[in-house]
């Protein structure tokens, strides 16, 4: 792995270490967890050396927990919080360590997952066609080209409205069409949902039993995650987890900036991921290449997949802060500078 980051997760409890390498292009960053109670943190580094050890796990894949097909929508409320952002990287997280994952673009109105993954040329059916019985489903269904265990649906052309009685319904048809699938059911299948709490947004979580509220800490974003959370459980999903996005540690140093705790004690709900905010998420959307798949992975790549891995083994974290260790600073230290 040369100079780059490591990658852990623990599975007793459920928290991750990122630990910065020497010599990589990444900054020097790593992530604060609080694991059973004890704060790992860059003074205990040599103290806790051996348990960072044990708990890198490079060499495993994921074990699924729960059954197949888990349908997971990932919501937020407020729009422009990384809802498509995550479920393209989670996605095509998935794809790569082996799960079959069909992701749905349920905002139909401003449709973008197909362009973060890089597919927009593909799309020449969509799931109305397969509706109104003028293509198969299969025809619908956009292979990834990477990965090609990673199928995209999106719901109608780009630009064009909810079309008229197509509903909670007419979705939970296609995923039920999706499980029947002669391929096999797909492991996953992710809905990208739109934003705001109307009839997109009851549609796209009517199919699902899984969900994932994506919150940036601020104020506005966290009162509608609250929001939808509780709409969810009206709707009997139970299993809600969430991922902060954006976080930026200079600022919560600051008090500029709500901590990971913070909104988790506001939210009340398990840690999936913590996503720094990092201008190599806006460079991948803009390049249609899921920020999972760069190399060398950069920080808020790795925090994804992370984040994957935690969907799969129904494993969240209690907290973390993800921070930069501080710069060398010569012999200063040693008086106490
Ligand atoms: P949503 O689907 O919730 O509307 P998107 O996933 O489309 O949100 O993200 C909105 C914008 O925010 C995109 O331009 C994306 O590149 C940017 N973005 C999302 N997450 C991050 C991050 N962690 N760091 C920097 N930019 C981000
Ligand atoms: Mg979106």
């Amino acid at each position: 792995m040369g100079g780059f980051p490591k990658l852990g997760l623990d599975e007793k409890h459920g928290a991750c270490l990122l630990l910065g390498g020497r010599g990589g292009k990444l900054p020097r960053m790593f992530e604060r967890a609080r694991v059973g109670g004890h704060l790992l943190q860059n003074g205990n580094r040599k103290k806790n050396n051996a348990t960072i050890r044990a708990i890198l796990q490079w060499n495993r894949r994921p074990q699924m927990a729960g059954s197949p097909p888990r349908v997971v929508v990932v919501t937020s409320g407020k729009g422009g919080v990384g809802k498509t952002t995550t479920t393209a990287n989670i996605g095509m997280c998935l794809a790569r360590l082996d799960f079959k994952v069909v992701a749905i673009d349920a905002d139909v109105g401003l449709r973008n997952l197909d362009l973060l993954l890089g597919l927009e040329n593909r799309v020449n059916y969509t799931a109305i066609e397969v509706l109104n019985g003028e293509c198969r489903l299969d025809q619908a269904l956009i292979r990834d080209k990477r990965w090609v265990n990673f199928e995209l649906l999106c719901i109608n052309k780009p630009r064009y409205k909810m079309p008229l009685g197509f509903g909670g319904k007419a979705l939970t048809w296609l995923v039920d069409a999706l499980k029947k699938r002669p391929e096999g059911t797909p492991d996953f299948i992710l809905i990208d949902c739109p934003a705001g709490i109307d009839a997109g947004f009851i549609t796209a979580i009517t199919p699902a039993n899984e969900a994932i509220v994506v919150t940036t800490p601020d104020i506005t974003s966290l009162r509608d995650a609250d929001r939808v959370t509780g709409l969810l459980e009206c709707d009997g999903i139970k299993d809600i987890k969430m991922v902060v996005n954006r976080v930026r540690s200079d600022m919560i140093k600051q008090e500029d900036m709500m901590s990971v705790l913070d909104v988790q004690e506001m939210l009340g709900l398990p840690l999936l991921g913590v996503i720094p905010e990092d201008a190599d998420v806006i460079k991948s959307t803009n390049r249609g290449y899921p920020l999972v798949l760069k190399k060398p992975p950069t920080l808020a790549g790795l925090a994804l997949e992370q984040a994957a891995w935690r969907l799969v083994e129904q494993d969240s974290m209690k907290a973390v802060l993800i921070e930069e260790a501080p710069a060398k600073r010569g012999f200063l230290p040693f008086f106490g500078g």
